[in-house]
């Protein structure tokens, strides 16, 4: 069972035990604002399980680079359709081939099925004659910040949709 922390400003911040959850809430650091499953039987009192807790002070999040460049990361964030030709994709490709200079960034890489990749192989787009259906770019949101949040709670989804 984990919580999703949201920052003072609503956006999510991170994913904690609920354990953890409850030490927040208690300490006045975090107020519960969306709860889900049994209750926890404290020493003293009942206590709500929470999904979902707000920070009562705004913590400054120092600044990170985006989501490094995995291959896994490039299929994710096309949805597993090939760039070229919109099936499903279960390989990479180099837009611009790295025998001519093409870079590992997540602007030159794309999501390709193997078809595409075969015919393509060290080509250029001009070259083939193809068009890219996607413009490749670096992915955003809070789900590539917080690996937790690739298989989000039920409860979690209305304040996801409110940071993306
Ligand atoms: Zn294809």
């Amino acid at each position: 069972m984990r919580t999703l922390v949201l920052n003072a400003g609503y956006e999510p911040l991170a994913v904690v035990t609920f354990r953890r959850a409850i030490v927040l809430v208690l300490d006045g650091k975090a107020s519960t604002i969306a709860e889900a499953g049994e209750p926890v039987i404290g020493p003293g009192e009942i206590l709500g399980r929470p999904s979902v807790i707000l920070l009562n002070r705004y913590v400054k999040v120092p600044y990170r680079d985006g989501a490094a460049v995995t291959r896994r990361g490039v299929l994710r964030r096309d949805n597993h359709l090939c760039g070229y030709c919109g099936k499903p994709a279960s390989t990479i490709d180099h837009i611009q081939p790295k025998s001519r200079g093409g870079g590992e960034s997540w602007e030159n890489l794309v999501a390709c099925c193997l078809r595409c990749n075969n015919a393509k192989d060290d080509h250029t787009l001009a070259q083939m004659g193809w068009d890219l259906r996607v413009v490749p770019k670096p992915p955003r949101g809070p789900q590539w910040r917080i690996k937790e949040l690739e298989r989000p709670a039920p409860q979690w989804t209305e304040f996801l949709t409110h940071a993306a």
